[in-house]
């Protein structure tokens, strides 16, 4: 078992999907000028809205 395995599956079980499946939107966080993905968060762990 690799840790990467581990990595992988925790984040599919908290989003769903893996790490680079995420869908990033055209949204951009007033607060981290990051682009929000298609879950309402982006770089600084808030929601953008
Ligand atoms: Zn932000």
């Amino acid at each position: 078992m690799s840790n990467a395995g581990v990595v992988a599956d925790l984040h599919r079980e908290r989003y769903g999907k893996k790490a680079e499946d995420v869908i990033y939107t055209e949204e951009v966080c007033p607060l981290c000028n990051t682009r929000v993905d298609e879950f309402g968060y982006c770089a600084c762990g808030g929601q953008a809205d």
